[in-house]
C-alpha cells in the first residue's frame, strides 16, 4: 500500500501545510498511522487564486469539450490502474471493512465510473434554440457556462465516492476546483490528488487544501472569489454554509443528512427487506450513511416477524481489523462520535423505547476502536427523538403502521428527505406508495446510487442534485442570446 504525500496541491505544485500537521488516527486500532497537512487561510488563499486565475485567465473553461472529456477520462484511467491501493487507503481512512469495498458505491470502480460518465457527458451539454418572438430577433439561442471557481467540501464515511461525486461534474462542467476533504478522512481523497496530479491538468485547474472545518472550511466559504460551494456533510453545517454564501448570492448545493424510512408492507418479502435495512445500518460503515434506512416502519401483520428477523440479522455484524476479511462492521470513526450514538439510545430508551437488542458497545473485539453493537429500539413513537433525529450509527428504531395512508403519513412525518425504501410485492402499491413519499430517491424492494442517475435530498436533506445530467448542470450557468 502506497500512502499519500503528506502535501497539498495549490496551483500545479505540492506544498507544505504551515500549521501543525493532524494526525490521523485509524478508527479501529486508536494509532497514529499518518500526519496530513494543516492548511492555514493563506494556503486557502492561494488556493482559491490559484483557481481564479485559472478560471479567468487559463484554457481549461474555454476547451472544447472533447478535449476536456479527454482529462476526465485519463483521471478515469488513473484510478482504475490505483484501485487496489486506494480501497485500502479506504480502510486506514475511516476503517471501511476490506470485505465491504467491493460494494459498488464504496470502492474505487464508482469513483472511475464517474469519471468516464461524467466525461462523456461533456459534449451533450447543449442549449436550445427558440422560435422568433420578436419582430427583429429572429433567433434566440441558451448557451450553459461554467459557474466558476467550485469549492467542494467532503465528510468522511464515503470520502472517494463523494470526492469524484462532486469534483468530476465540475470538471466537466469547465469549472475551477478548490477541494477540501474531511480531516477526518484525509488519505484517500490527497490519493486521488496525486492521481489527478498525474493527468496534467492546465495549473489551478485542481487545487486541494486539507485540515479542520474552522479555519479551512469556512475560509474557502467565506471567500468571496468562490462562486459556488458544493457540500457534503450533516445538515446544521449545511445550513451555516448556505446562510454565509447566499448571503452574497453565490451557488450552493447541499447534500445532508437523513432520515430514511423502509416501509415494510405485509406482502413483502421480508428476508429482502430486513437484509438491505439492516445490512445498510448494522454491516460496512455501521449505519454511518447517510441513506441509512433507520426507521422500519412494519406493518402490524408482519411487526413481529421484522423486529425477530433484524434482531437475528445484528449478530451477521463483525468487528476488528478491516483487513481482517472476516471483519463485516466499521467502528464509529471517533469516540466522541460514538459517545453520541450511545447517547441517543439513551434518550430513546429514558423516552419510553424497548431496547430488542444491542444498547452499548460491542463485546469480544480484538481490536480497540469505538465498536457499537447493532442496536434494534421497539415500541418507539414517530415523535421520539430516536424517530427524528440522524444517529449515524447502527440504531434502527421499528414502527408500527396498519395501513398504506398510515405508514406514508409516518415516513413524510420528518424533516428530512433523502432516501426511502418500499418493500412489497404489489406494483400498483410501489408506485403509489412511491410517489406520495417526499424524499430525492426511493428504492422498491432495493436501494441503490448510480453515476448516471440523480442523487440528493428533499425537504432539510439537501439542494440540488448530484450524479447524472442534473450532476453536471448544478456547475452551469444559463445564458440566453438574442440575435437581431
Ligand atoms: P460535517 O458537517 O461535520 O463535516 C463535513 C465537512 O465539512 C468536513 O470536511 C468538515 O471539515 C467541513 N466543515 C465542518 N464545519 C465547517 C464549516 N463551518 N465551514 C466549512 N466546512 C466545514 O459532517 P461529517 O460528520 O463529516 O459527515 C456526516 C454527515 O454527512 C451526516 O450528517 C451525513 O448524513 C452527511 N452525509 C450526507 C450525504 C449525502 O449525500 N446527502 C453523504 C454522506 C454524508
Amino acid at each position: 500500500m502506497t500512502l499519500p504525500r503528506p502535501q497539498m496541491f495549490i496551483d500545479g505544485s505540492w506544498v507544505e501545510g504551515r500549521a501543525e500537521p493532524i494526525q490521523h488516527i485509524h478508527p479501529a486500532s486508536g494509532e497514529a498511522i499518518f500526519h496530513a497537512p494543516n492548511a492555514d487561510r493563506s494556503a486557502v488563499d492561494a488556493a482559491v487564486t490559484a483557481a481564479r486565475t485559472a478560471f479567468d485567465d487559463g484554457p481549461w473553461p474555454r476547451l472544447p469539450g472533447r478535449d476536456r472529456a479527454r482529462f476526465l477520462r485519463s483521471i478515469a484511467e488513473l484510478i482504475r490502474s490505483d484501485a487496489a491501493n486506494l480501497n485500502a487507503l479506504l480502510s486506514l481512512d475511516n476503517a471501511t471493512p476490506s470485505s465491504f469495498v467491493g460494494f459498488y458505491q464504496m470502492g474505487a470502480e464508482y469513483p472511475a465510473d464517474l469519471f468516464e460518465t461524467c466525461a462523456g457527458w461533456v459534449d451533450k451539454i447543449t442549449g436550445e434554440t427558440y422560435p422568433q418572438w420578436e419582430p427583429n430577433q429572429p433567433f434566440t439561442f441558451t448557451t450553459h457556462e461554467p459557474v466558476g471557481v467550485a469549492a467542494i467540501i467532503t465528510p468522511w464515511n464515503a470520502p472517494m465516492s463523494l470526492f469524484a461525486q462532486k469534483l468530476a461534474p465540475a470538471l466537466a462542467a469547465g469549472c475551477t476546483v478548490v477541494a477540501k476533504p474531511s480531516e477526518l478522512s484525509p488519505l484517500v481523497s490527497l490519493r486521488m490528488a496525486e492521481l489527478i496530479a498525474h493527468s496534467d491538468l492546465p495549473a489551478g485547474v485542481f487545487n486541494i487544501v486539507t485540515g479542520p472545518g474552522d479555519p479551512v472550511g469556512t475560509a474557502l466559504v467565506e471567500d468571496p472569489r468562490v462562486d459556488k460551494v458544493s457540500f457534503t456533510g450533516s445538515r446544521d453545517v449545511g445550513g451555516s454554509i448556505a446562510a454565509t454564501v447566499g448571503a452574497r448570492i453565490g451557488r450552493v448545493s447541499l447534500e445532508l443528512g437523513g432520515k430514511s424510512p423502509a416501509l415494510i408492507f405485509a406482502d413483502a418479502d421480508l428476508g429482502m427487506a430486513v437484509g438491505i435495512a439492516a445490512g445498510n445500518a448494522f454491516l460496512g460503515l455501521s449505519g454511518q450513511v447517510c441513506v441509512c434506512q433507520s426507521r422500519v416502519l412494519a406493518h402490524d401483520a408482519v411487526y413481529d416477524e421484522v423486529v425477530a428477523k433484524l434482531v437475528g440479522f445484528a449478530a451477521a455484524a463483525a468487528f476488528g481489523d478491516p483487513f481482517d476479511p472476516k471483519v463485516s462492521a466499521a467502528p464509529m470513526i471517533s469516540t466522541r462520535h460514538m459517545r453520541r450514538v450511545l447517547g441517543h439510545i439513551e434518550r430513546a430508551v429514558d423516552d419510553g423505547a424497548q431496547l430488542a437488542v444491542g444498547g452499548g458497545r460491542a463485546e469480544n473485539v480484538s481490536t480497540a476502536g469505538n465498536f457499537v453493537a447493532p442496536t434494534v429500539l421497539v415500541d418507539a413513537d414517530n415523535s421520539m427523538a430516536v424517530a427524528q433525529d440522524e444517529i449515524f450509527g447502527p440504531v434502527l428504531c421499528v414502527l408500527r403502521f396498519t395501513d398504506e395512508d398510515e405508514a406514508i403519513r409516518l415516513a413524510n412525518d420528518t424533516r428530512y428527505g433523502l432516501g426511502a425504501a418500499v418493500y412489497t410485492r404489489d406494483v400498483n402499491r410501489a408506485l403509489r406508495v412511491s410517489r406520495a413519499l417526499r424524499a430525492g430517491s426511493v428504492g422498491v424492494n432495493s436501494w441503490s446510487l448510480q453515476p448516471h442517475a440523480p442523487f440528493g435530498g428533499m425537504k432539510q436533506s439537501g439542494l440540488g442534485r448530484e450524479n447524472g445530467q442534473a450532476g453536471v448542470m448544478e456547475y452551469l450557468e444559463t445564458k440566453t442570446t438574442f440575435i437581431s
